[in-house]
């Protein structure tokens, strides 16, 4: 079914500050860790973190059940295999069954913080010390947040982020650490039409949600030639592998080793330290509040947790709903920005695996709470979610 394009953004879009008096300047993020790298691509940062931690072929990585398969592609990537291991119906590690699937071949596992939540890293650090596990923090979800008063991804030997999921940036993945030093891995400057391409990216999302009206006409022509050149280079290099954006950037699950050592854009990475942190953080936490308000006593779905800590920093807002099969198609139609996370599992997952798991890529729809949303927008938002979860029951 072809649904029309949402009339809010689905992700951050880059436009004039407000100024709306919600800050949370307590919150570090993962740029605070010791050592950091910044890529194009959360996926990269994880092809880094394995590669730097030693892992090859004859190895097992443990992966989340729950997971997407833009986690898993790096882990392939570098010959060793995934292991998939289960979750709690919290999105917690199950440990237990962790300690099952270990044998003397598993070297990492990737740990994931879903939608900005983190897990028990004190458990999870003694496990891994116990099997000499390299442990991964995925905060792809949480590029903010704090574990035990320390920035998040401290804890991991590796942490990678995912900026573009928290900024209105077209590239951006972060690879961290506190203990390895991987600021000193080789990274090649990309060519100027990567710079050019990702310039004009970065402003096209936020125009095409009307962000910024007078600019856009002012750069429909500059637009009108980018897009005639970029149909011209794309159909005479089809064939060959050469390609002026990161498929991560487009929304593309695949993992493409070309880019493994490209920095984050010029452009990218001015928005990225030109945002104020303090904004993006208030704001997530107030549409987060938001919608939970709103959702959290409606009958026919209950929301994955139950309130929103102080230090955590939301993704999204994850609900759980009765009947998705019904719920998803309308809102869909309606034009909410909606997705589900996991909803595409690696192939051969199944309830043997992790029962959880199953439930969650099936009934959890996940609402965007990102800074730059208008407050009418998320309320015409709820509107629309009560009344498709209504009329499902
Ligand atoms: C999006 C995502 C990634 C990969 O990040 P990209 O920047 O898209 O490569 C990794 N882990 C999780 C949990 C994600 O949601």
């Amino acid at each position: 079914m072809k649904y029309p394009r949402p009339t809010i953004p689905l992700k951050p879009t880059l436009c004039w500050p407000t100024f709306t008096g919600y800050h949370n300047p307590t919150v570090s993020s993962i740029l605070d860790n010791k050592f950091v790298l910044k890529v194009t691509s959360g996926r990269v940062a994880i092809a880094l973190a394995l590669k730097d931690g030693g892992i090859s072929s004859n190895h097992k990585v443990l992966v989340p059940a729950y997971h997407c398969t833009s986690m898993i592609e790096p882990v392939v990537w570098t010959g060793a295999s995934p292991v998939f291991y289960r979750i709690h119906n919290d999105t917690s590690v199950d440990l237990n069954d962790i300690e099952n699937k270990i044998d003397s071949t598993t070297k990492a596992i990737i740990v994931t913080h879903y939608f900005g939540f983190p897990q028990n890293m004190n458990l999870i650090r003694s496990f891994c010390d116990r099997y000499g596990l390299t442990l991964i923090e995925d905060c792809a979800h949480s590029f903010f947040g704090v574990f035990n008063s320390q920035a998040i991804g401290s804890v991991g030997d590796y942490a990678i982020a995912s900026a573009m999921k928290f900024f209105p940036i077209y590239d951006g993945g972060i690879l961290a650490s506190s203990k390895n030093n991987v600021s000193t891995i080789n990274l090649k400057p990309a060519g100027w039409r990567f710079h050019i391409k990702t310039t004009l990216n970065n402003m096209e999302y936020s125009f095409e949600y009307r962000r910024f009206p007078l600019l856009r006409i002012v750069l429909k022509l500059p637009f009108y030639i980018k897009d005639l050149f970029w149909k011209k280079i794309k159909t005479r290099k089809e064939s060959s592998e050469q390609s002026l954006g990161p498929g991560a950037s487009d929304g593309a699950y695949e993992f493409d080793p070309k880019w493994l050592y490209t920095p984050t854009s010029f452009s990218s990475r001015l928005i990225l330290s030109t945002s104020s942190k303090a904004h993006v953080t208030g704001l997530r936490q107030r549409n987060y509040n938001i919608l939970h308000n709103a959702l959290s006593d409606l009958k026919g779905c209950i929301p994955l947790f139950r309130e929103l800590p102080n230090d955590v920093i939301p993704y999204i807002y994850p609900l759980l709903v009765d009947y998705p099969e019904k719920v998803f198609p309308i809102l869909k139609k309606k034009g909410v920005p909606i997705l589900r996370f996991g909803e595409l599992l690696w192939p051969d997952m199944d309830t043997t695996i992790c029962d959880n798991t199953m439930v969650l890529s099936r009934k959890l729809l996940q609402f965007p709470v990102h800074q730059e949303l208008k407050l009418l927008e998320i309320n015409w938002m709820i509107t629309e979610i009560v009344r498709a979860i209504n009329s499902s029951l």
